[in-house]
């Protein structure tokens, strides 16, 4: 069932699907530039089957989603996002950090939000409410006052409580790469935001890229994908589970298992055989397992190696001695450790954020997190004492250079 797959070529084997759809998704992009509110009409009644009134969901609609919901799920919403919320505060950065690190020489750091944020909330083979709150949790506290959340019409009525609870100021009912397309260039209804974060399918995500000069992105985040470092002491079951979560996002979601162990690689594929054929979302699990396998190793040292080549989205560490594997990795979105941590409690409720890159692109991307919404200013008050002890460098090196009126503007001061 699990097949043997190859670390390298597992990176440009995920990202070759963006480029396939680049010409589809500038058209998309031309048409929105072109005619705005009208493109976004005509892209939901054709992608997403919605004859729609109004783009804007009202504070009437907003209210009319909380009945819509089981209470049930209100309140684990709502209990969710203060623990997201929790632990996003403590990623805030001071406001204001100023040291004098030498006399007379104060150096410091002013971090300011940005202004106006967009979320991209998918909603096509799934609803996230979920996602909503991940993405617009981190936005509203680092501080941003403005957030517009787009997520694929009819907007499910779980999704647009999730980004109520959130805070999102904004609802938009427009999907794919249209909406990222709104949402960077405007449209009559919606004004251009400063960055664009979120994750989506190939067409969302082929469209943050392509509209990056627009709008800021925070990273390719696509389909789902899981790498588990496992020894001979991992529990097959558990993995199998692991390995289902994931493959039940998408077609196109990947799950590799890096094992020391060819035993448990048996044991692993024979059970995820027999849970995937009860599963509710068999159809999606079984075209997301032929881009699933599994990656012998040498010995722990070597699966770190083979996992960091991948950079995979979410990593698992199921081994006996798990620590010392953790301090090794290198590229990972996010981290789940030991085997009482599934990958689940991570995508809603444990506290940390679930939009991360994939594709590899862990290797260089941090997971979405509070200082994506915010920008730093470096601040330096010099006095007199700081001028005298930095200004033979400055004015030397200025006229070093030719730049004689840079020098000019010390030696003004130093009369
Ligand atoms: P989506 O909202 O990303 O895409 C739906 C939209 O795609 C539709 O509204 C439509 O506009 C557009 N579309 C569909 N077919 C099209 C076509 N032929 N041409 C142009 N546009 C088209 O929802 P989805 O499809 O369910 O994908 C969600 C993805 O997000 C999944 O791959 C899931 O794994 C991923 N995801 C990733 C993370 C993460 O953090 N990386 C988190 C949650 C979900």
């Amino acid at each position: 069932m699990l097949k043997r797959l190859d670390a390298d070529s597992w990176v440009p084997g995920r990202r070759a699907s963006l480029e396939d759809v680049y010409p589809a998704v500038n058209d998309i992009i031309e048409n929105v530039k072109a005619n705005g509110d009208a493109a976004l009409f005509e892209y939901a009644k054709k992608f997403d089957r919605c004859e729609l009134d109004s783009l804007l969901v009202t504070e009437d609609e907003r209210e009319d989603a909380y009945e819509d919901v089981d209470p049930k799920i209100v309140e684990y919403l709502i209990e969710a996002e203060s623990r997201i919320t929790e632990f996003h505060e403590y990623q805030k950065k001071e406001d204001l950090w100023l040291r004098q690190l030498h006399p007379g020489i104060t150096l410091g750091i002013k971090t300011t939000p940005l202004n106006r944020a967009g979320c991209y909330i998918p909603g096509g083979r799934a609803s996230y409410p979920s996602t909503a709150i991940m993405t617009v949790v981190p936005a509203r506290v680092a501080g941003v006052e403005s957030i517009c959340a787009c997520t694929p019409p009819p907007a499910n009525s779980m999704t647009i409580a999730a980004l109520d609870i959130a805070g999102a100021t904004e609802i938009v009912r427009a999907g794919g790469a249209q909406a990222v397309a709104a949402m960077a260039l405007g449209t009559e209804s919606i004004e251009p935001v400063q960055k664009i974060v979120g994750p989506g399918n190939v067409y969302v995500t082929a469209a943050k890229i392509l509209l990056r000069g627009n709008a800021e992105i925070d990273f390719p985040a696509g389909p789902s994908e899981i790498c588990i470092i496992a020894d001979e002491s991992a529990n097959p079951s558990f993995i199998a589970a692991d390995i289902l979560a994931q493959a039940e996002h998408d077609p196109n979601a990947a799950c590799v298992l890096v094992t020391t162990s060819e035993s448990l690689a048996d044991k692993v594929s024979a059970d995820v055989k027999m849970m995937a054929k009860s599963a509710p979302r068999a159809e999606i699990i079984e075209k997301a397992l032929t881009n699933s396998g599994y990656i012998p190793a040498a010995d722990l040292k070597d699966a770190v190696s083979i996992s960091d080549r991948i950079a995979p989205e979410h990593l698992s560490i199921q081994v006996s001695d798990p620590l010392p594997v953790l301090s090794a990795v290198r590229n990972a979105g996010s981290i789940f450790v030991g085997p009482y941590t599934p990958v689940a409690c991570g995508d809603y409720a444990s506290g940390t954020n679930h939009v991360l890159p994939t594709a590899g692109y862990a290797s260089v991307y941090s997971g979405l997190n509070v200082s994506h919404f915010c920008k730093t200013s470096t601040v330096q008050i010099i006095e007199q004492e700081g001028l005298e002890e930095i200004g033979d460098i400055v004015e030397a090196l200025a006229e070093a250079e030719g730049l004689f009126a840079h020098s000019e503007s010390v030696k003004i001061r130093r009369k």
